[in-house]
């Protein structure tokens, strides 16, 4: 694993390869940030890095091709040791079976790197005696612990580590990962994207979901078609997500992405803007003034956060359905 290969995470590369540049190497790391933002993906360039018998001067990556580099690739380099959780937590036993191999000198490698991942699932007894470990640094021993969870972790731990902070993807760093893996899904890589919240790892799920696309065809073909729907039809469609708290938060977003299309085109904007620009043909059914979608759009804001607070999803989906219904028809002033 190259740094290069780690898209729109600048900053922490940066961080990363100033300190081995600079001999600044800390003894302990801590890479957090959310799930699937390039986190594991930087510890393992890291570890190849730092044990690379020829960085390219120009590029200041390692080369891909030494001893070292090939058996970091092929994960088998011996002074790689990781560690995940066994079931549901890191236990005691699995982190004093890391002690008794950080005590020995590193096989070959110039640096022994230890990559704890979902660090925060350590049980108490098992971060008690990583700390001892860390408090008693062993020389050229890297350690890189990975967490979506900061919180959770002790602050006897957090005191130990220099944290580097991985922020959530840009869209279109999202978009540029999924193009490369996915490239035969093409026209609904932005929309996975869109509403990945910045997470790679996210917007895979949501990219090859069957269901989830199912159910953005359905709801599309609704709001194209709302105003000519009955309330009572509406309330039909919304029975199948009773409870469903996931599902609706899906279909309030989608909603959200749908009306934020359809004002870019009340506003004259780009179509490769367009997140649902495989439904444009749908879409084009419904033009709507600028000054009727911006308070849908709020009110779909407000249903997604009433959702977060504890309110019945299906109720929330049905309420909001049924007042972007009456708006579109002019009956009542948006609430
Ligand atoms: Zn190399």
């Amino acid at each position: 694993m190259q740094f290069q290969e780690i898209i729109g995470q600048d900053q922490a590369v940066a961080m990363i390869k100033s300190a081995v540049l600079r001999k600044h190497l800390a003894h302990a790391y801590l890479f957090s940030g959310p799930e699937g933002v390039g986190k594991r993906m930087a510890a393992l360039a890291l570890a190849q890095f730092i044990n690379c018998r020829q960085i390219d001067s120009q590029t200041m990556e390692s080369c891909g091709a030494c001893p070292s580099c090939l058996k970091n690739i092929n994960a088998d380099h011996p002074d790689l040791i990781r560690v995940e959780p066994s079931g549901n937590s890191i236990k005691i036993e699995q982190i004093r079976q890391l002690n008794a191999k950080v005590a020995l000198r590193a096989y070959e490698g110039a640096y022994k790197v230890i990559i704890i991942d979902n660090a925060h699932l350590m049980t108490a007894e098992a971060a008690n005696s990583l700390l001892k470990t860390l408090e008693e640094p062993a020389e050229n021993t890297v350690f890189i612990l990975v967490t979506a969870n900061v919180q959770q972790l002790p602050v006897t731990i957090l005191s130990r580590c220099q944290q580097i902070v991985f922020q959530p993807l840009a869209i279109n760093a999202v978009s540029e990962v999924l193009q490369r893996q996915y490239p035969q899904y093409d026209s609904r890589i932005r929309l996975a994207a869109s509403l990945a919240g910045g997470s790679v790892k996210r917007a895979q799920e949501l990219l090859t979901n069957e269901t989830l696309l199912s159910q953005r065809n359905q709801l599309y073909q609704l709001l194209a078609h709302l105003t000519e729907q009955s309330v009572g039809d509406i309330l039909f469609w919304c029975e199948q997500f009773d409870k469903d708290r996931p599902a609706v938060k899906n279909l309030l977003e989608l909603a959200q992405m749908w009306y934020r299309d359809l004002l870019l085109l009340a506003a004259g904007g780009d179509q490769s803007l367009l997140v649902n620009h495989d439904h444009l043909a749908l879409m084009g059914r419904t033009p709507y003034a600028i000054a009727v979608l911006s308070p849908i759009i709020q009110n779909l804001q407000r249903a997604i956060e009433q959702l977060e607070t504890n309110a019945a999803p299906r109720l929330v989906l049905e309420i909001a359905l049924i007042k972007i219904k009456r708006t579109l028809q002019g009956n009542i002033a948006m609430i």
